[in-house]
């Protein structure tokens, strides 16, 4: 098996697709997860960038997608916002996240991790971006992989 494939079990991937639908139950903004063997000796941030483009995650109305991206190999992960995002909050508005993530990722809760940042990306977004009754899921909750 692949590491990416190995990153999480069937189970884990269902809980982590079952907290962007809880998180995104508050918010308009639009969570993935991407996961991916190695960002390719670019800047972890950097790569998530690329990866937001070609998830086509730059095409929401309110340009508030969020990608949690993760080089499984490379043990980097980076959290990139839309710039709908970036002009509403202050700088260094993901770094608690990454914080929470951090934390579970050193002790190799990847699950924990992932799904504590999802809920904790979700609760911030809430306060600038909030769910409306015409609200679509306009990005696949699912896990992106590569
Ligand atoms: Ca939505
Ligand atoms: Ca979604």
């Amino acid at each position: 098996m692949s590491e990416v494939e190995e990153f999480l079990t069937p189970e884990e991937e269902k809980e982590i697709v079952a907290a962007i639908r809880t998180a995104e139950m508050q918010t308009s903004g639009e969570i993935r997860v991407h996961i991916e063997k190695s960002s390719q000796e670019k800047e972890a941030f950097e790569r998530a960038k690329e990866v937001f483009h070609w998830l086509k995650m730059d095409q929401t109305k309110e340009a508030n997608g969020v990608l949690i991206y993760v080089a499984v190999h490379d043990h980097t992960f980076a959290i990139c916002g839309d710039k709908g995002i970036n002009e509403k909050v202050p700088k260094g508005f993901w770094d608690s996240t990454k914080d929470v993530m951090q934390k579970y990722f050193r002790h190799k809760q990847f699950k924990q991790g992932l799904v504590e940042g999802i809920l904790k990306a979700g609760t911030e977004l809430r306060m600038h971006f909030p769910w409306k009754h015409d609200d679509a899921d306009e990005l696949s909750n699912e896990i992106s992989k590569a």
